[in-house]
């Protein structure tokens, strides 16, 4: 299968393994991810997706609406989907006590400074239960055909892995979580060396609390662009 399904296999995988109930992707775009965990479950009850443009989100939110299938199939409770257009350097309160963040190809798009920011919201603020965090490996480019410089003109940045582990590490000291490291396409033969193509982290928090039950808050800064319950 082409890279980005195998990501979001990934996440579908990772979401099937430890059923999160409240999930968040962050730079959902098509939202081709959100329409994959609302027909993969698993017991999520809540899906929201965030992206800096509306225009995406606008273009392609209506492929999350119910199908009929989806009132003739008994589901496992309701499920509400919510799409936002915010960024994700911003401090929302109603994406606090989430289970898991999923930020799939999102960090190369942010300036460092945002990158800190980012991290500052993400594991400090929302202080969810986990976090997937999915970036170009640099160090696969020179096996990509053709390419110059990075893969796509609106990266800020591509990181070696030793780039990525060492934000991720400093993360785990600031914030309190702790990190494993995978990806998903590999090169054959000696290439194996350079890592995956796409270098994937997966951040757990080392201290359980009850947030998750607390009750939801009305956003604030984010804005609400498509709002679903079934
Ligand atoms: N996650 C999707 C996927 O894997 O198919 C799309 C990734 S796309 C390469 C990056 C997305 O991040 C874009 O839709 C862009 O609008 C969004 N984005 C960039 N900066 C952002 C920010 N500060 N806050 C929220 N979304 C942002």
């Amino acid at each position: 299968p082409p890279l980005y399904m195998q990501r979001y296999q990934f996440v579908i995988d990772y979401v099937k393994t430890y059923r999160p109930k409240k999930v968040i992707d962050f730079g959902c775009a098509e939202c081709f991810l959100l329409k994959k965990l609302k027909f993969h479950r698993n017991g999520i009850q809540l899906l929201v997706g965030v992206d800096l443009n509306s225009v995406v989100l606008l273009k392609r939110m209506h492929t999350l609406a119910p199908l009929i299938s989806d009132y003739l199939q008994p589901s496992d409770g309701p499920l509400t989907i919510e799409l936002y257009q915010g960024s994700v350097t911003e401090r929302e309160p109603c994406t606090r006590g989430f289970d898991l963040v999923t930020c799939v190809e999102l960090i190369e798009h942010l300036e460092l400074v945002e990158v800190a920011r980012f991290s500052e919201v993400v594991f400090g603020f929302m202080a969810p239960g986990a976090v997937i965090v999915s970036t170009p490996n640099a160090e696969f480019n020179p096996l990509l055909p053709g390419l110059r410089g990075f893969r796509n003109h609106d990266h800020k940045f591509e990181w070696t892995r030793a780039e990525f582990q060492t934000w991720a590490h400093k993360v785990c000291k600031d914030y309190g979580y702790t990190v494993q490291f995978t990806g998903v396409g590999e090169a054959v033969g000696h290439w194996r060396e350079v890592g995956f193509c796409t270098q994937i982290a997966v951040f757990q928090r080392n201290f359980h609390d009850s947030m998750s039950n607390a009750e939801r808050l009305e956003p604030s800064v984010y804005r609400l662009m498509y709002k679903v319950v079934y």
